[in-house]
């Protein structure tokens, strides 16, 4: 999407700090860390947010989640991670395009709302 600064980010025209590559996801540091480590994973293709998965496009989910153990050991999160979501108005997802944020490098908040 033209206007989607993630989908600038995966096609290079916004600089980003790359953490993983392959030919479906990104994942590269968050410009504001809210944790020692925190990175996002995005999918290469287009997906407004959690609540525009279905049936025809949720592979890509599970394939994120496949390569969150990779991506974490890469970062030393070697003690646990914690991986949100945002999803829409009420969740706060400022940038619409379905992203994962993997937090960790502390003891991490208990309190998550
Ligand atoms: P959301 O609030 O869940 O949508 O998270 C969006 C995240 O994207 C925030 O944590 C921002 O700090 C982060 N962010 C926004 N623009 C950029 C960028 O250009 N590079 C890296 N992270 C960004």
């Amino acid at each position: 999407m033209s206007d989607c600064i993630f989908c600038k980010i995966v096609d290079g025209s916004i600089p980003s700090t790359k953490v993983y590559e392959d030919d479906k996801i990104l994942a590269f540091k968050d410009l504001n860390p809210q944790a020692p480590v925190h990175t996002l994973i995005v999918p290469k293709q287009h997906i407004c947010c959690a609540d525009q998965i279905t049936a025809d496009n949720c592979e890509i989910v599970g394939y994120i989640f496949s390569k969150i153990p990779e991506i974490a050991k890469s970062l030393g999160l070697e003690n646990g991670y914690r991986i949100v979501n945002n999803c829409g108005e009420d969740g706060c997802q400022s940038v619409k395009h379905l992203h994962f944020h993997l937090l960790g490098g502390k003891k991490l908040a208990e309190n998550m709302a």
